[in-house]
């Protein structure tokens, strides 16, 4: 280890480049204020979003992403790496410990890169995969024709009973006609628990690989509030920005299977996914975003992250709660995690006409598609909510039924205006964004106005 006080240079030289880009290029500069203040001033309830604490933010824009390098550890093609190389080993020891996996692959670029990665490493073009359909709940990259994931291999979807609740007997059932190679399960639209033993069998059962995407509820997995698939899957797969509060970029996990040998290689399973990181998909790390990483890791196993994630949990169930005894209906009745899911649709109103009524009055939600949704992707039925940044804000039972409330007062005074606009009561829109206002003055986001 090297030596563990710091000069301070970090702080200097990032108040240097923010001094320097202000009097350079005020209209950049500018831009990057506004939607600083932007993020403290509305109320962000994107379910695949979160804040970064400064500490991560200043990793990833620290001059150690200056550095160019390919491999991993103590195995680099450059020289001048050995301080880089401690940061990933932190990282990547960090990641393990605080998932209890056995192996960390801390290099990928993106949740989506992620999942190519464990894709193409445990399959060839053409082979069968078994995933979440889009429209369902899962990610693009779970088999939809949108990514190469449904393009360059042969997707199978599965989807969710009339409830919108996760149909084993289905997935059992398709896994036995389509043999796939792999099966990919989490989702990016799904508020239920994930029962990642039961798909384990049913991967065991056809031969196949199972590969675990916690990209939305890898904070919660941390934190012990949803059950771990790490050793139950293959390989787990999951963005670190979301409900990590770290930097962009992905993360790949293996437990108990890591060395397990891949069928027509002379590889382990943590050796394949190696390979399949750097050269197969990608080339060089981005070592601020590994050094963030490292930081978000660190602050994920304090105990403030565990309250943290229970505050995230118990407040998606009162926002659930609030909502249903205001009489909207919720995609599968409730939540288990961090996320709830109104159909509009009942009302008359769709996912795209909700969000932009809502973003007017200073709530940041998505429209998202629900079972059965009649609605293509960009009008939808549905809005999806998450309460990973109130959480963060402090937020408790008390505001999120304030949230709710605010939330109801917008979609009950909407009125469909035209071919897909809305109007909207002035004085509503008016008395809540000052309501939001008041929330978020009452509420700030943690160090972010210094
Ligand atoms: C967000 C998400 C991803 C993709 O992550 P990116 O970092 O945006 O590429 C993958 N899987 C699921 C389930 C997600 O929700």
């Amino acid at each position: 280890m090297t030596t563990t006080t710091s000069s301070g240079v970090l702080a200097a030289y990032a108040g240097l480049g923010a001094h320097r880009l202000a009097a350079a290029d005020p209209l950049l500069a500018d831009l990057l204020e506004r939607e600083h203040a932007r993020q403290n001033e509305t109320l962000a309830m994107v379910a695949a979003s979160s804040s970064a604490d400064p500490s991560v933010l200043a990793c990833a824009g620290a001059s150690i992403s200056n550095v160019t390098t390919e491999g991993y550890p103590g195995a680099r093609y450059h020289a001048g790496c050995e301080l880089v190389d401690e940061v990933e080993r932190l990282a990547v020891e960090r990641a393990r410990a605080l998932f209890g996996a056995r192996y960390a692959n801390v290099q990928p670029h993106s949740g989506s890169t992620a999942n190519q990665i464990v894709l193409c490493t445990l399959m060839k073009p053409g082979d069968t995969l078994l995933g979440m359909e889009l429209s369902a709940g899962g990610h693009l990259t779970h088999g939809s024709p949108a990514s190469v994931s449904g393009r360059f291999f042969h997707a199978v979807g599965y989807g969710t009973d009339a409830d919108g609740l996760l149909d084993y007997g289905q997935v059992a059932e398709l896994a036995r006609r389509h043999r796939p190679k792999v099966i990919v399960c989490g989702a990016s639209a799904y508020p239920r628990t994930v029962d990642f033993a039961r798909f384990r069998r049913i991967a065991d059962e056809v031969g196949a690989f199972l590969l675990a995407d916690i990209s939305h509820i890898a904070g919660l997995v941390a934190a012990g509030l949803h059950p771990s698939p790490v050793d139950h899957a293959h390989a787990t797969t999951t963005s670190t920005y979301k409900q990590l509060y770290g930097p962009r970029g992905g993360l790949i996990l293996l437990g108990r299977d890591a060395d397990l040998p891949v069928p027509g290689t002379r590889r382990t399973l943590a050796q394949a996914i190696a390979h399949g990181t750097f050269p197969f998909l990608q080339g060089t790390p981005d070592l601020g975003a590994v050094a963030a990483k490292a930081r978000a890791f660190d602050l994920a196993a304090q105990p403030e992250f565990h309250a943290l994630a229970q505050r995230v949990v118990s407040g998606a169930r009162e926002l659930a709660e609030a909502f249903a005894g205001l009489g909207h209906t919720l995609v599968t009745g409730g939540t288990d995690n961090h996320m709830v899911l109104l159909d509009v649709g009942r009302r008359g109103l769709t996912g795209a006409i909700a969000e932009s009524a809502l973003a007017d009055c200073g709530i940041v939600v998505n429209r998202n598609r629900i079972p059965g949704d009649p609605h293509g992707p960009r009008i939808t039925s549905g809005v999806r909510f998450g309460t990973n940044t109130l959480a963060l804000r402090g937020m408790g039972p008390v505001e999120l039924r304030r949230c709710a409330a605010l939330v109801d007062r917008v979609l009950t005074a909407l009125v469909p205006h035209g071919e897909a606009g809305f109007a909207l009561d002035p004085a509503v829109r008016s008395e809540v964004r000052g309501e939001v206002a008041r929330l978020c003055r009452e509420f700030p986001l943690p160090h972010h106005t210094p």
